[in-house]
């Protein structure tokens, strides 16, 4: 899904990926033939396993450079994303302009509840488990999120994480 974070995303230290088919047949991909994008990328979409990957890191940097910009970022995500208790990090892609934590935020839903899934205070594209939420809180506080920024904003926002299971029910 292309995980990226700081400006940066995996697609751009990738140099390319073995990968095989069900059919067991092995191919070599690069980024480009992967059709990298925002938190997507063909492996979503078609059945390959990747076996193994090879990553270009940027030359130039010293031990303490990168150390200290690791440790910026790590206390940047912790002062403004929810680490105290369980989440599956951000699950809405952001839509626009406007991150879709802003979008949630606005429209008055961070602290929202259903069973024991929150919205969290400190990032509203986190959706916290507080106790012992089920999928199913999890999965309806999701479609209430959606549907009160579709009519506050008129934007439908897409989940960025993958739902497994079956929710018609609820
Ligand atoms: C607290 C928190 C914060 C987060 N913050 C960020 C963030 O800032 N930016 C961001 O981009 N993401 C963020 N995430 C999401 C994170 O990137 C994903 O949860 C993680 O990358 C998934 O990888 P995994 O190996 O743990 O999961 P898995 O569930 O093992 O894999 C994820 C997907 O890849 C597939 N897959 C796994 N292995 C292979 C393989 N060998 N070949 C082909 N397909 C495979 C799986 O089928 C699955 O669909 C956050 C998550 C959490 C919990």
């Amino acid at each position: 899904m292309n995980a990226g974070a700081h400006q940066s995303c995996t697609a751009n230290i990738l140099f390319d990926t073995q990968i095989v088919t069900l059919g067991g047949d092995l191919a070599i991909l690069t980024p480009d033939q992967l059709g990298y994008g925002y938190r997507t990328s063909l492996l979503q979409k078609q059945a390959k396993l990747v076996t193994q990957a090879t990553l270009q890191l940027e030359p130039g940097y010293s031990k303490t450079e990168v150390m200290t910009t690791t440790a910026e970022h790590r206390a940047q995500r912790q002062a403004t994303q929810p680490y105290h208790l369980p989440s599956c990090g951000s699950v809405f892609r952001n839509p626009s302009a406007y991150s879709a934590a802003w979008l949630i935020e606005q429209t008055g839903l961070k602290g929202y509840r259903i069973g024991d899934a929150e919205v969290a205070h400190r990032h509203a594209n986190f959706i916290l488990n507080c106790g012992r939420a089920k999928a199913g809180d999890i999965w309806r506080l999701i479609h209430h999120i959606q549907e009160q920024v579709e009519i506050k904003w008129q934007v439908k926002l897409i989940p960025e994480v993958k739902i497994w299971g079956d929710f018609s029910q609820l």
